[in-house]
């Protein structure tokens, strides 16, 4: 496996968990073999999720130490908002602690009952503030997105032809904007194209219907345009980001992903009179608009994080790692989702444990597999976290695709760790047949996953 680099060393370490086979059981056991409920001090590869886990730089570290923490005008305030401005190009930026509250303070502003808000497909977060709202979350996504194995440079783009269906059957005035996910992280980290970017607004514009980004990724989703779409192969990542949101009115970030930082968000709008509501809203329910539920330090780090995530190298490397760990796993007969995204690689377990029904919850079963191997952690994405009772009938309805999401947090790990998550996955994937189903011995009433307790079926 080889790949770019890491574009800078090592500074400061943290050990990780030694733990033998028989003492993984055993914690697995008392997890109730949910890894949700295993002390990440038992983990020794932790691929839970990519957000908030980033390694920060020397540099941000330094910016901690220059924070201000006077409650207004707080420097680190305007040097946030200046390199906001910068990449975003947006008048109004408004810092909240993370990308649900910029998602909350948006859409209770403007969606209502009877909204339809059009997205290629909301992350969970996103369609839970809409619907909170009393809005429909609707995906447009097109069809590729939704065939595990389906090539397409850009399978997050939005499906024009769906989106102007829902505009003419609900009505333009019933929609208040237009969201944009990229990269598409409900859809595998799928980058979006300038082209469907560019399509997309010129279709809305025809409507007068705003589109806002839901830019998590975009520094990912700048480099994959540079590298798989005709005529940006010679931009820098700023000025493909730039070009981005030049076709947006606004966006909701979440620093956790891009910002490289543990804790962070924001808001960008170019429309005054949303902004001032949303400004009045902030300080109801997160703090004065020159720190928005952040500590000066925090913003100062994202201001300096930012501008981190657009170095070329660094994403090069990143992506590249990614994508190594995909081919690796692909080349050696893993089923995976393809092509690789940008953060994640999804195992596809029901290609993967073909002897376990979906009853049995077998992307649960493979997690918990490769946590008992080699003290990964993944995430279950199948039955257990979407499965739920139908309320008519009491049977359970399972979701399409059951799933082990391996997410990479940024600059964390390096390749003798990566390596050592493809072995460890080649090694579960050898004694497959050994693997038994699970069933469910204890689950909350909603957001199960979270909480439920498992225990392996016999046989
Ligand atoms: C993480 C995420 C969010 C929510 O951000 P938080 O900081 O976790 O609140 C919204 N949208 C997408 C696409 C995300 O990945």
């Amino acid at each position: 496996m080889r790949y770019p680099m890491e574009p800078y060393r090592i500074k400061v370490i943290e050990s990780i968990a030694d733990t033998t086979p028989d003492e993984r059981r055993r914690i697995l056991e008392e997890a109730g073999f949910n890894l949700f409920a295993v002390s990440a001090d038992k983990v020794t590869i932790d691929l839970l999720t990519d957000s908030g886990t980033s390694a920060m730089s020397d540099r941000q570290w330094a910016g901690l130490m220059v924070g201000d923490e006077s409650y207004a005008g707080s420097r680190n305030y305007y040097h946030f908002e200046e390199t906001v401005r910068e990449i975003f190009g947006y008048k109004y930026v408004i810092p909240a602690h993370q990308g649900r509250v910029a998602e909350n303070l948006l859409f209770s502003t403007v969606v209502g009952k009877g909204s339809f808000v059009p997205n290629n497909i909301h992350f969970d977060t996103t369609r839970a503030n809409v619907e909170h709202n009393f809005g429909r979350a609707v995906d447009c996504v097109i069809d590729a997105a939704l065939h595990p194995t389906a090539d397409h440079p850009f399978k997050g783009n939005m499906d024009l032809r769906k989106l102007e269906a829902l505009i003419r059957e609900r009505g333009a005035e019933n929609i208040p904007l237009c969201l944009m996910t990229i990269t598409n992280n409900s859809g595998g980290g799928q980058p979006v194209s300038m082209e469907n970017i560019k399509s997309t607004r010129k279709l809305l514009d025809q409507y007068n219907i705003p589109l806002y980004f839901d830019a998590c990724r975009f520094a990912e989703n700048c480099y994959f345009i540079k590298k798989r779409e005709a005529g940006y192969e010679n931009r820098s990542m700023l000025s493909i980001a730039r070009e981005i949101f030049s076709y947006g009115d606004g966006c909701t970030m979440s620093a956790k992903k891009d910002g490289l930082v543990n804790i962070g968000g924001f808001l960008c709008s170019n429309n005054h009179d949303l902004a001032t509501s949303i400004t009045n809203l902030l300080i109801l329910v997160e703090g004065f608009p020159t720190y928005g539920g952040l500590a000066g330090r925090d913003l100062e780090a994202i201001a300096i994080g930012l501008k981190e995530v657009l170095d070329e190298r660094y994403l090069e490397s990143r992506i590249s790692q990614v994508r190594c760990l995909g081919e690796e796993l692909d080349s050696r007969g893993v089923p995976i989702l393809k092509p690789p995204g940008g953060h994640a690689i999804y195992l596809d377990a029901r290609a993967f444990l073909p002897h376990i029904p979906q009853e049995q919850f077998p992307a649960q079963a493979l997690a918990c597999a490769l946590y008992l191997e080699g003290g990964i952690r993944g995430v279950e994405i199948g039955g257990l976290m979407f499965g739920h009772k139908d309320p008519a009938t009491g049977k359970e309805v399972f979701p399409e695709l059951e799933m082990v999401r391996l997410a990479v947090p940024r600059r964390v790990y390096t390749s003798a760790h990566i390596e050592f998550v493809a072995e460890t996955i080649c090694s579960v994937f050898r004694d497959r047949d050994a693997i038994r189903g699970y069933e469910i011995v204890y689950e909350a009433p909603v957001l199960r996953h979270f909480t439920a307790r498992m225990r392996p079926i016999d046989g």
